[in-house]
């Protein structure tokens, strides 16, 4: 098959690390007769030095001309201080996910065995968990304000809003994700206090009966804020709205010790999905062949499995990382003190060779 894939390297470390998951793609290709032709796209600090805007005319447009997308990460102290928004980085990534329509944010946090000593906690140390976190509504999306008052001073209030059609459809996204892991689901809303989450769970609870060979459970955000730190193995697909998602897919991802190396996709109905590490562009190791690879190589094999309905090309660069770190192999940022370590282009390079 021929995939045409949009490349947005960005800033800092992203172009290094893009650059290594490519030489993977690259690999993959060659082992399983596949051809990818890349596209390169600028967003981000470098295209504001460029073009004067973080996010050029006709990116979307370019990038729906994909099958998917790659991004490194965008921003760096350069570009941290402009109030106009054209020039700003972040404006760029809030933009590609609404005109690509991306509504689902999926973010696995696995520890990987050779590494458990990265993982703070004393017990749980197998866990293999997947949070679906809706990216386009509620609170950072609803009606903001701000108001003078006769007597508390200014007030300001952001409105929370989802509807049964937005609940629905990321709902179904964690059954059928759950049912493609461990067919399990736990839904994270707070309707002990939010009518949002009543609706949510109202709608998850309709969507359950459709999935009977899912197991449901309803957990209050406060719960599954304690549970990933007492018992992060309980779960195995986690689905939630985009306030609580955004701060339970840190909390998760710092359980298993790496920003590094961990992916993540974003996808809406339609192709291109987009797929990323969940770190961003690292300026302090900037060019210096520091920055770990492995995050973005396995957002590669999120795209072949999620995009591609590629599992075999997945798993293959899964286990190639697998071996890597089973064999000792560390980056700077998982190795312990006193451990050697090799650079971005050495990583990369192993894990060619076990693919
Ligand atoms: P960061 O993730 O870039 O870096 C945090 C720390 O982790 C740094 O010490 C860095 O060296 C280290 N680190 C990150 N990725 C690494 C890797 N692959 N290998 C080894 N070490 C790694 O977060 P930050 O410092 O808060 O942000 C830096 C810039 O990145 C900011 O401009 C921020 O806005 C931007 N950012 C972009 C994205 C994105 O593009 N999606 C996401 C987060 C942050």
């Amino acid at each position: 098959m021929n995939y045409k894939i949009a490349l947005i390297k960005g800033d800092g470390i992203g172009p290094e690390v893009v650059g290594e998951a490519v030489k993977v793609m690259d690999a993959i290709g060659e082992k399983f007769g596949h051809k990818f032709e890349y596209v390169d796209i600028l967003m981000g600090g470098c295209a504001i030095d460029a073009v004067g805007k973080s996010y050029p005319e006709g990116t979307a447009e370019k990038c729906k001309e994909c099958d998917a997308v790659l991004l490194g990460a965008v921003g760096g102290p350069k570009w941290g201080h402009s109030t106009d928004p054209d020039k700003r980085p972040e404006t760029a990534l809030l933009s590609i996910r609404k005109d690509l329509g991306l509504y689902a944010n999926l973010r696995p946090a696995a520890l990987q065995p050779a590494l458990a000593d990265a993982c703070p906690l004393k017990n749980d140390k197998n866990i293999d968990l997947m949070i679906v976190r809706e990216l386009t509504g509620g609170v950072y999306f609803g009606k903001k304000n701000r108001y003078q008052t006769e007597d508390r001073g200014e007030e300001a209030s952001d409105l929370m809003a989802y509807s049964e059609k937005e609940i629905e459809r990321i709902g179904r996204r964690g059954f059928e994700l759950a049912r493609l892991r461990g067919r399990k689901l736990a839904s994270v809303d707070k309707a002990n206090v939010l009518e949002t989450s009543r609706l949510w769970r109202q709608v998850m609870h309709r969507l359950a009966e459709e999935y009977p060979d899912v197991q449901y459970e309803d957990v209050l955000v406060d719960n599954a804020a304690m549970q990933l730190v007492r018992d992060p193995g309980q779960f195995d697909v986690v689905v939630t709205e985009n306030m609580f998602g955004d701060i339970l897919s840190d909390e998760a991802s710092m359980i298993t010790g790496s920003i590094g190396l961990l992916p993540s996709a974003s996808i809406g109905d339609t192709a291109p999905g987009l797929y990323e590490p969940i770190h961003g562009s690292a300026p302090d190791i900037a060019g210096q062949d520091k920055a770990n690879p492995i995050a973005t190589i396995l957002s590669v094999a999120m795209m072949f499995r999620y995009s591609f309905d590629l599992p075999a090309e997945a798993k293959a660069i899964e286990t190639a990382v697998d071996a890597v770190l089973n064999e000792g192999w560390r980056t700077a940022d998982i190795a312990k003190p006193g451990e050697e370590v090799v650079g971005t282009l050495k990583m990369g390079g192993l894990i060619r060779e076990r693919l």
